[in-house]
């Protein structure tokens, strides 16, 4: 490729995207390079989508996206081996006009994306892996080199969308690779059902769909979470753990996996159905404290190469869409000023998004990665055993006084973990929490 671009963006995924888009819509020349066959055939996620932070992007999304259910009822799931204890919230409020949120599947979803940056102008090139950063002496980065012949190609910033390993910027020594203990590896499979079975079994109604999150035993000790989503004809279910924890247990994703769809409250919901898709993502889970470097001389980087990732929400689509969005809203500004793309200049991309929901988020949340890590037995088994068993003693109506139940439950807790281990636990939570 002869001809220079304003800029470059590596990978078709949702951050990715919504740079190339904004850019693109905006006049600039954008080239965008994706390693996969198509945009979305790499990647993987459970998945939601959080409408708003595409509306921002591509405003009449509904009329042409591939969605699947609009979501109208939330469950989480503490589990133990036998059963889950749970919190419920449904509401006709979501089945609104414009809802909130989607279930989708990515495959379809990131074709739909990349044929809109298409429409709206950029080159988009599928089958094509960017191998390193064209960079002058001084670390400034001039282009990207890819894996076709002649393939360097340069452009004024380079916007690195390339998922959560981060292998170019790391080459480059713009950033660290992941530490294990920030990165979990998930793994998801899809559940085909006829539609009318889905929708009786999770009590719907037309395109309404559940989902549910879920942690407890099924991570064994491990900090990690389940989840379960209805699409229109199929099931998404799905678990990852921190690969640090899974290095240290020797247990694998995928038996975990196996023995969460074995769970009594799992088994119902799967039945008859037939597994047609499985796949292994890392997703970045170190919150706040592990952001690399966002900006430099000719770069920035967003999404989850980034480590954009609220772990605690579970939300990250929205996070690289949206850090997405702002990279190219800056880009642009920079380029109609006419200044260069120094990293003074680019400081932009980093000002505009600390004032977002994306690091207002993860601040708040910055110490919450490190308290599941390291108190990981406590929060993911002994206190989901311990309510699982105080939630039997409270329902089974056995003659045994109701007096020496609450008895029985606090001597039980206390001797799990000590009244200063309750008191501890309690007060480092409230204060990751806040
Ligand atoms: P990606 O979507 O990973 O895209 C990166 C792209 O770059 C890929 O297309 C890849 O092929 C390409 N690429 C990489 N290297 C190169 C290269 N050298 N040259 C060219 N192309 C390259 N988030 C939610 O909001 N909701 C959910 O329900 C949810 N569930 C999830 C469930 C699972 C199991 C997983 C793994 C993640 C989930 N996430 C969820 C997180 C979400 O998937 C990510 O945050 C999101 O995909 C990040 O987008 P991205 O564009 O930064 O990265």
């Amino acid at each position: 490729i002869e001809e220079k671009f304003d800029a470059i963006v590596i990978g078709a995924g949702m951050a990715g995207n919504a740079a190339a888009l904004t850019m693109a819509k905006r006049g600039l020349k954008v080239l965008q390079l994706e390693r996969g066959e198509y945009p979305g055939s790499k990647n993987v996620q459970g998945a939601i989508l959080y409408a708003d932070m595409l509306e921002k992007i591509v405003p009449d999304f509904r009329e042409e996206a591939p969605l699947e259910r609009h979501i109208v009822e939330q469950r989480f799931w503490m589990m133990n081996d036998s059963s889950h204890v749970g919190l419920q919230y449904r509401s006709d409020d979501f089945n609104e006009e414009k809802p909130n949120r989607y279930t989708i599947v990515r495959a379809q979803f990131d074709k739909w994306f990349s044929k809109e940056v298409q429409k709206a102008g950029a080159v988009v090139l599928c089958e094509t892996t960017v191998i390193e950063l064209v960079q002058d002496p001084q670390g400034k980065v001039l282009g990207v080199r890819t894996d076709r012949k002649g393939g360097e190609v340069h452009a004024d910033v380079v916007v690195l969308a390339e998922g959560v390993n981060g292998l170019l910027g790391s080459r480059a020594g713009l950033r660290e690779r992941p530490a294990p203990e920030n990165v979990a590896l998930a793994v998801k499979e899809m559940h085909f059902l006829p539609r009318e079975t889905i929708e009786a079994r999770f009590n719907l109604n037309g395109d309404e769909g559940v989902v549910i999150e879920a942690a407890g035993t099924i991570s064994k000790g491990m900090t990690g979470v389940g989840f379960i989503y209805t699409n229109k004809e199929s099931i998404s279910i799905g678990l990852g753990c921190l690969v640090s924890d899974l290095k240290k247990s020797g247990q694998t994703p995928y038996g975990l996996l196996e023995a969460f769809k074995r769970h009594p409250s799992v088994v119902p919901l799967l039945e008859g159905s037939e597994v047609k898709e499985y796949a292994a993502h890392l997703i970045p889970e170190g919150g706040y404290n592990a952001i690399p470097q966002l900006y430099g001389d000719g770069w920035v980087v967003v999404g989850d190469a980034a480590q954009l990732n609220n772990a605690v929400h579970r939300e990250g689509s929205n996070l690289a869409m949206t850090s997405g969005r702002i990279a190219g809203e800056a880009i642009f500004q920079i380029k109609s000023r006419k200044d260069p793309f120094t990293a003074e200049n680019l400081k932009l991309y980093k000002k505009m998004l600390d004032d977002s929901f994306v690091i207002k988020d993860l601040k708040k949340y910055k110490d919450m990665p490190a308290l599941l890590h390291t108190s990981s037995k406590n929060f993911f088994l002994t206190y989901p055993e311990l309510i699982a068993k105080a939630m039997q003693t409270y329902v089974r109506v056995d003659g045994v006084p109701k007096i020496d139940k609450e008895k029985a439950t606090v001597k039980s807790f206390k001797s799990a973990r000590s009244l200063a281990g309750l008191v501890g636990d309690a007060f480092r939570f409230a204060r990751a929490w806040r």
